[in-house]
């Protein structure tokens, strides 16, 4: 029997065996000319992935967390205010993150599963001249879905820059990047861009890029400042040689590969399967009676569900026996609660096979458990609604 175990978390996710193989092949030199032209490649099919032909891509070894560095340490100089709406974990570590950088931070939270209403986020625009507003499409810890063309308005309306955490979204929810005016897009690779661990990826607009070349003061990071990096994505766009830090060369062959299946896939039908399998997915939550984190359906992520256990039961039992069955799932993330609930992703190559098996597990899971479930309703629901 197979050891190999479905891995559910949301990230590292499963990936296509034609980007693992990309990890294995011989390292080439970052100025060679085929690792120049992937890296190229690489760069102008993220601008299609985001959907923004004017922006400007960043390609860096890091983490999504570097992501969110870049793109705070750049924009923010002593004293600019910045708000960050924040639907969970991921918000609260902008705004740590922003301090670090001098801003003036005001966060506005949402309540456990919900978002902040965007009249909320433009009185409080209104009450100051801030430089920046953050927020984050998909929150990990909770699994909610934000609406970014209202972000993107307002932005434009109070002249304030504005960067996505798409980290838990990019290449799973929708991004209309330039169509809705939003300054910086950020993500990781590990998720539902389907590279393993270790690439920071950011698309920024030239209005960012533009209040960035106005700065009075030095980036306060000297490995995220674009001054180093810019050149250098530039050089790599116009297939030149060029250096600042030495690329993660076999990420970036792996992304390349990763970008060409998502564009052959088409954005349009890659997101809509991902709407369709976090949907019918929860369909068998629902059925096995589980509530979700989320207030409602519509604030429920393509990218990943969070359910909570059942009353009374302990949770890392539960998730052990997931495990037996086979599946790896998350434990919760958002402090206070974090025991109560647990995360399953579903991004990236994720197919009707993936989610059943994991309902099939987590129904087999609370059946042990003592749960009176009927089985196999679950998984029916789940196919009559995709
Ligand atoms: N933002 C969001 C929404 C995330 O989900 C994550 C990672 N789970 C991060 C930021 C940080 O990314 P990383 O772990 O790659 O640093």
């Amino acid at each position: 029997m197979s050891t190999k175990k479905l891995l559910m978390i949301p990230g590292p996710i499963e990936f296509e065996p034609e980007v693992l193989k990309m990890m294995s092949v011989p390292t080439p030199s970052h100025v060679s000319p085929n690792f120049i032209e992937s890296f190229g490649n690489s760069l102008d099919m993220m601008k299609d992935v985001w959907n923004c032909p004017s922006g400007q891509a960043f390609i860096i070894a890091g983490t999504g967390t570097l992501a969110m560095d870049i793109a705070g340490s750049n924009l923010i100089e002593p004293g600019d205010h910045a708000l960050v709406v924040s639907t969970g974990y991921f918000g609260v570590r902008y705004a740590e993150l922003l301090k670090r950088y001098g801003a003036e931070v005001t966060i506005l939270n949402a309540p456990i599963g919900d978002i902040v209403p965007i009249d909320q986020v433009e009185e409080e625009l209104k009450k100051k001249k801030y430089k920046l507003l953050t927020f984050t499409h998909v929150d990990t810890s909770t699994a909610v879905l934000n609406d970014p063309k209202p972000f993107g308005e307002l932005g434009k309306k109070y002249d304030v820059l504005t960067i996505l955490d798409g980290v838990c979204s990019v290449a799973g929810e929708e991004i209309l990047q330039e169509d809705w005016g939003i300054d910086v897009v950020i993500t990781a690779s590990q998720k539902a861009i389907g590279v393993p661990p270790g690439l920071a990826l950011l698309v920024a607009s030239q209005k960012a890029l533009s209040v960035w070349g106005k700065r009075k003061t030095p980036v306060g990071n000297y490995y995220a400042d674009w001054s180093n990096w810019l050149p250098i994505m530039n050089a790599y766009s116009d297939r030149k040689p060029s250096y600042f830090g030495t690329p993660a060369i076999n990420l970036i062959l792996a992304l390349e590969r990763s970008l060409q299946i998502i564009l052959n896939e088409g954005m349009e039908k890659r997101i809509e399967r991902h709407r369709k399998v976090g949907h019918a997915f929860r369909s068998g939550l629902k059925v096995l009676g589980l509530d979700i984190i989320p207030v409602n359906e519509n604030l429920a992520a393509n990218t990943l569900s969070a359910p909570y256990f059942p009353k009374d039961v302990v949770g890392a039992e539960i998730l052990n026996k997931i495990l037996n069955e086979g599946v790896i799932v998350a434990g919760g993330l958002l402090p206070g609660i974090n025991s109560q609930y647990f995360r399953i992703g579903h991004m990236g190559k994720v197919n009707v096979d993936d989610i059943t098996t994991t309902l099939s597990a987590i129904e087999s899971a609370l059946f042990q458990h003592g749960f009176n479930i009927e089985k196999g309703a679950c998984l029916e629901t789940a196919l009559k609604t995709l």
